[in-house]
């Protein structure tokens, strides 16, 4: 377990379109995610659009908006494929004219639970107040949001590179789910990236 860490993003580079579905709809469908609080109720079917607008898609980047995803330039894709990670890339789309040729790393769901709900429930109410908020259209319950909460023992993990919680976080229209990457592979991503991200170690309880 100790082999995977955070990858926190320094800054964000980016902006996902069309900006009235914060470039969910190519994403999930337009209906594909919930209107009321933005989580997405499918995986992803489409491919991220990014505006070229201000961006140099070089490195390694998280979008604005999408904060639980990740593109790379199409050298740094091919750093991947060589180095095997286990992932699933796909293009980077473009309203209109592209800023160059870029990929979107495809983040699984993995397992059933990374975080203790007693351990969540104290974090939360500690800094908000409040564990979170179940949406009443989706049913989805959100975690409100904590910085990197302990890790309990993930299996599933073995099997993958890159996983993304089972758990949701946020409330407004903020929705995410925590990432956690392979060691080596964050690396590689803060290697061509320093100015974008940086990783942080996780605590397992
Ligand atoms: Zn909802």
């Amino acid at each position: 377990m100790s082999d995977f860490v955070w990858l926190d993003a320094k800054r964000f580079r980016g902006w996902p379109w069309p900006e009235d579905s914060t470039g969910k709809d190519p994403l999930y469908g337009a209906d594909g995610w919930c209107r009321d609080c933005g989580t997405p109720q499918v995986p992803q079917r489409g491919d991220l659009v990014l505006q070229k607008s201000g961006l140099r898609p070089e490195g390694a980047w998280t979008p604005n908006w999408r904060f639980d995803l990740v593109c790379v330039s199409g050298a740094v894709a091919e750093q991947i494929v060589a180095a095997g990670f286990r992932v699933t890339m796909r293009p980077v789309g473009w309203p209109r004219q592209p800023a160059g040729e870029a990929f979107q790393l495809v983040i699984p769901v993995v397992g059933d639970r990374w975080f203790d709900p007693a351990v969540l429930s104290e974090l939360t109410v500690a800094r908000h107040g409040r564990e979170g908020s179940r949406c009443g259209t989706c049913g989805v319950w959100r975690w409100m949001s904590v910085s990197d909460p302990p890790l309990v023992d993930v299996p599933e993990l073995a099997d993958v590179d890159v996983a993304a919680s089972p758990e949701v976080f946020g409330s407004g229209w903020s929705t995410y789910r925590e990432v956690l990457f392979r060691r080596a592979f964050a690396e590689l991503l803060v290697a061509v990236s320093p100015r974008d991200f940086e990783i942080r170690e996780p605590e397992w309880s």
